[in-house]
C-alpha cells in the first residue's frame, strides 16, 4: 500500500467508487468491518454506497486517501506539532485510491485545502494525544 509524496503535479479527485469503505480503510480500522457476500464491508455503508455515519465517521475516513507523515511534524526536540499535520507538505497520499492521478492538481485545489484546514480544527487536539501515545489513531472520531 505505497504512500506517495504530494508534489506540485500530484492530482486527485474522488471517483465515488466506495472502495475505501469496502476494504482499504477497513484493514486499518477493523472495529467497523462486517462481512457481506464474503467481502469486508463497513457496517455504516448503505446499499446506495452512502455512509450513514458521515458526520461522525472515524478520523481515518475523513483523511483518506491522505495520510500524515509523522516524521515531518515532530521537531528536533521530539515535540509534535499536530496542526502542521494537515498541511500538504506534511501529508502523503495512498496510490491504491482510484482517484489518485485524476482531477485537479492538489496544490491548486482550494476545496481540498479548506477540507484539510477543517480537519486540523477538528482533530489537532486529539492528534496530540496520539503523538503522546495516550490514544490510538483509530479511536479518533
Ligand atoms: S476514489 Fe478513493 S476516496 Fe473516493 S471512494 Fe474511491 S477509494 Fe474512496
Ligand atoms: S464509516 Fe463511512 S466513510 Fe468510513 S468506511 Fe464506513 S462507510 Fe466509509
Amino acid at each position: 500500500m505505497p504512500e506517495q509524496i504530494i508534489d506540485k503535479k500530484t492530482c486527485w479527485e474522488c471517483q465515488l467508487c466506495g472502495n475505501c469503505c469496502r476494504g482499504i480503510i477497513l484493514t486499518k480500522n477493523k472495529s467497523i468491518s462486517v462481512e457481506k457476500d464474503g467481502q469486508p464491508v463497513c457496517k455504516f455503508l448503505d446499499d446506495d454506497n452512502r455512509c450513514v455515519n458521515y458526520n461522525d465517521r472515524p478520523f481515518i475516513c475523513c483523511l483518506y486517501p491522505f495520510v500524515i507523515d509523522l516524521s515531518k511534524i515532530v521537531d528536533e526536540k521530539g515535540t509534535a506539532r499536530p496542526r502542521k499535520a494537515f498541511e500538504l507538505e506534511n501529508l502523503r497520499i495512498h496510490d491504491e485510491c482510484p482517484g489518485y492521478g485524476k482531477g485537479k492538481r492538489i496544490y491548486a485545489n482550494k476545496n481540498i485545502q479548506r477540507k484539510l484546514e477543517k480537519l486540523g480544527e477538528k482533530f489537532a487536539y486529539d492528534l496530540k494525544a496520539v503523538f503522546e501515545k495516550k490514544k490510538d489513531v483509530n479511536e479518533l472520531m
